[in-house]
């Protein structure tokens, strides 16, 4: 059969490798946007928390009831994706010669006060039950053991093991390298129009292509592609924010979690994400953004403020309303598939949502 995915961020690769893992055609078509999500995130894979851009203190502001925990509906999801990446790091990394440095980084899950400090303990069972082991810290004294930069203002904090971090450039590396050596063809185009009655592309370039099945992984830029097939789907863009900042010789040695992000990654920059603006749909850094950013982590760590800013990225996450992706046919029959709506954890999924799209070309095969 001849597979055509659309797009090659993390969605589009991933599902190119599981179709090339059973022997399938695959063309992915990328129209090389730059900034694109898969290469501009944080490159946090947790099953237990939630995402960075609404986490922690931030929900309890927005008067969101579950706190630093992720909704329920989303943790088995959360769970087989964590699970899949830890089972293909090495492999991938062998046959691309690609490293993307997945490594365990310890939490320390900030309660800003006495209710998410409840809230989290009575969550350890089901914490547990992940393979994630938490011990609480209460009161301020404890948490500064770890970090002793820690503000004084906290109620205390949990150390939570588990949590993994990623390059998420030399993953999308990596995944592309690895579908190259399976046979994948990588076209660099623009889709313009899908034309689901004689199964044809029409592309920037004058040329058109036809496929048996398509895969359309459009990231933000999902929904618009769509709707030229006449169907509709409901993904929507969310603009995010990264600081990385200058270390300067301070110990960072967890990942702090709870107002925002901060840890260190591989590159030696503590990163401070994310921020979070539902349908904004541009890849402009702001002045607003780098000082929120500074804001929420200052309430963990109030000498972040001290430090210098040497980078900050701007992307667009494909989000849904349900933080759940869409991963489904889209007019019956018609062999197209639309597999989308990562929001803030499309990298975690990856692995994932490519098995459940093989899964869904070759039961209709
Ligand atoms: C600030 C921030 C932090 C994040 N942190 C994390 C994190 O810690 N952990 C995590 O799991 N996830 C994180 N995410 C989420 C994750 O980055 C996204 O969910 C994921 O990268 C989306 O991947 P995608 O393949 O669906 O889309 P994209 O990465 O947007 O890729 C879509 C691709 O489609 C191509 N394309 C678009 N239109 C066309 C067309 N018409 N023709 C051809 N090609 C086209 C584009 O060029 C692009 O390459 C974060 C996101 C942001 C913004």
């Amino acid at each position: 059969m001849n597979n055509i995915i659309i797009g090659a961020g993390v969605y589009g690769l991933a599902s190119a490798l599981s179709l090339l893992e059973i022997g399938e055609d695959v063309t992915v078509i990328d129209s090389n946007y730059s900034n694109i999500a898969s290469n501009n995130a944080l490159g946090r894979l947790d099953s237990v928390l939630k995402g960075s851009g609404s986490s922690g203190h931030l929900s309890v502001q927005n008067n969101m009831k579950n706190g630093p925990m992720r909704p329920d509906n989303q943790k088995h999801l959360a769970y087989e994706s964590y699970k899949k990446h830890k089972d293909n790091y090495r492999k991938l990394k062998n046959l691309s010669g690609i490293d993307y440095f997945l490594k365990d980084v310890l939490t320390l899950q900030i309660c800003f006060d006495e209710k998410e400090f409840i809230q989290i303990a009575e969550s350890i069972d089901d914490i547990k039950s992940y393979g994630f082991d938490i011990t609480p810290l209460e009161g301020y004294k404890k948490v500064a053991q770890y970090q002793k930069e820690i503000s004084r203002d906290i109620y205390g904090a949990a150390l939570i093991s588990g949590t993994l971090f990623l390059d998420s450039k030399s993953f999308v590396s990596c995944l592309k390298k690895c579908i190259e050596i399976k046979g994948a063809k990588i076209l660099n185009d623009l889709v313009e129009t899908i034309e689901t009655g004689h199964k044809e592309l029409t592309l920037k370039s004058g040329n058109n292509i036809n496929y048996d099945n398509l895969i359309v992984s459009a990231g933000p830029w999902t929904k618009e592609l769509i709707s030229s097939s006449g169907a509709n789907i409901n993904i929507y863009p969310a603009k995010g924010e990264i600081i990385k900042l200058d270390p300067n010789g301070f110990n960072l040695e967890y990942h702090i979690h709870g107002s925002c992000s901060i840890v260190r990654k591989s590159d030696g920059l503590i990163w401070v994400a994310a921020t979070y603006e539902e349908n904004k749909f541009d890849s402009n850094i702001t002045e607003e953004s780098k000082n929120e950013l500074i804001d929420n982590a200052s309430l963990m760590i109030p000498c972040i403020r001290d430090f210098q800013v040497i980078d900050q990225t701007a992307c667009v996450r494909p989000a849904t309303k349900d933080g759940m992706p869409i991963v489904k046919e889209i007019i019956r029959n018609s062999g197209v598939y639309v597999a989308s709506g990562g929001g803030g954890w499309g990298i975690m999924q990856s692995f994932y949502i490519g098995e459940l799209v093989k899964n869904m070309i070759t039961i209709k095969e």
